[in-house]
């Protein structure tokens, strides 16, 4: 049946009929909010690039997540700023880390909040990549290469301060050239122990989810295990499965200052042209046993978490990141766009893609929009 007996504008002539056939609703339960809990006391410092989000101090955070979860906001997931880092992210695992003090006040005074905690490396090794890093055999010849160079240069026979300074010239920039080529890796296997030992950190100071960040191959069912071990067999795993290595993560590095001081992220996060390897990291981490799946980040792979829905029947979630979010505020902050509107929008955007839990800075705003 076409025009004129079909008329799509019917069901669209008044806000009741509009909201009487509505495809997809948001409720405040779908909302999981970050949070990034930093040392000391009554800390409230504003994240530059992310206005309304803030690193909060321990006592500041329980405030926080009693607003939370009084606007109807069911989880907030954690994030930390240690007071050290190192190379084997010690206040990843520490049984007294930021955010294991963080659940532990939290679990105490908010016993209803679902506590999510990400468990990553990266914020708490001096480095800031995600995983342990060794450096290849070439950067380990380069004393090797030292006495190479010199040797090379014993033969020159030097004349005058011109030629001289030429062949020291000469030896400088091979140094160099050696220097450049050094390469590190992130050793995934040696990595995955640090994992586990996080998540049962975690769990042990109240994590009610875990839920692992940083794309080493094998960390769920190796999490998973150490979880088991450790008597939390009833700790889900909500694994970030489909991360995708992107530029709408700056806003989050500043955040929770774990901006990578070498290299970047390329050669373990996935590569954004990528939905069928998207489709297979997710049901790798559902074989080794993840409970809940996710997309991160959300509004520039939307496709990626419909592809997901369709394929798998697990609990899905997806990450407005820091940069969607940064985005909005700016432009609105410049009445270049409608926050409010725009804010909602984005979120229903994720919703009708498919994620039936969505990670997200406007979490408060939103259930307060919605409530
Ligand atoms: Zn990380």
């Amino acid at each position: 049946m076409s025009f004129p007996v079909t008329r799509l504008r019917r069901l669209r002539r008044t806000g009741e009929l509009r909201n009487l056939v509505r495809e997809t609703r948001l409720t405040p339960d779908a909302f999981v909010y970050p949070m990034f809990v930093c040392p000391g006391e009554g800390v409230r410092k504003e994240v530059r690039s992310m206005p309304g989000v803030f690193n909060l101090s321990v006592d500041e955070a329980v405030k926080e997540a009693r607003e939370v979860y009084s606007l109807g906001v069911p989880s907030v997931i954690l994030f930390g700023l240690p007071d050290k880092k190192d190379e084997v992210a010690t206040g990843a695992w520490a049984d007294n880390g930021i955010v294991q003090q963080a659940a532990r006040a939290m679990k105490r005074e908010v016993p209803g909040l679902i506590l999510m905690g990400d468990v990553c490396l990266c914020e708490y090794m001096s480095h800031g990549h995600c995983g342990i890093v060794k450096a290849t055999p070439l950067a380990q010849s380069l004393g090797a290469a030292a006495r190479d160079t010199l040797k090379s240069a014993r033969v020159v026979v030097v004349q005058n301060d011109e030629e001289k300074a030429a062949a020291i010239e000469k030896v400088a920039s091979q140094m160099a050239d050696y220097a450049r080529r050094i390469e590190f890796e992130i050793d995934n296997d040696a990595s995955l122990e640090l994992l586990a030992r996080t998540s049962v950190s975690l769990a042990r100071a109240g994590i009610d989810v875990i839920a692992p960040s940083d794309m080493m191959d094998g960390r769920v069912g190796a999490i998973r295990r150490g979880l088991d071990e450790a008597g939390f067999i009833n700790t889900p795993i909500l694994s970030y499965a489909a991360k995708f290595a992107s530029g709408f993560y700056g806003p989050f590095r500043e955040a929770a200052d774990s901006t990578p001081q070498f290299g970047d992220r390329r050669s373990y996060q996935m590569d954004g042209a990528n939905v069928r390897e998207a489709m297979r990291e997710i049901e790798l981490d559902i074989e080794e046993g993840a409970d809940m799946i996710m997309v991160k980040p959300a509004m520039p792979y939307l496709d990626v978490i419909a592809a997901a829905r369709e394929r798998f029947d697990l609990p899905l979630a997806a990450y407005q990141v820091s940069g969607e979010y940064a985005m909005i505020e700016a432009a609105a902050r410049n009445n270049w766009i409608e926050r409010e509107r725009v804010m909602m929008e984005s979120l229903v955007s994720i919703r009708r893609a498919g994620a039936s839990i969505i990670l997200t800075y406007y979490a408060k705003d939103a259930a307060r929009v919605l409530g």
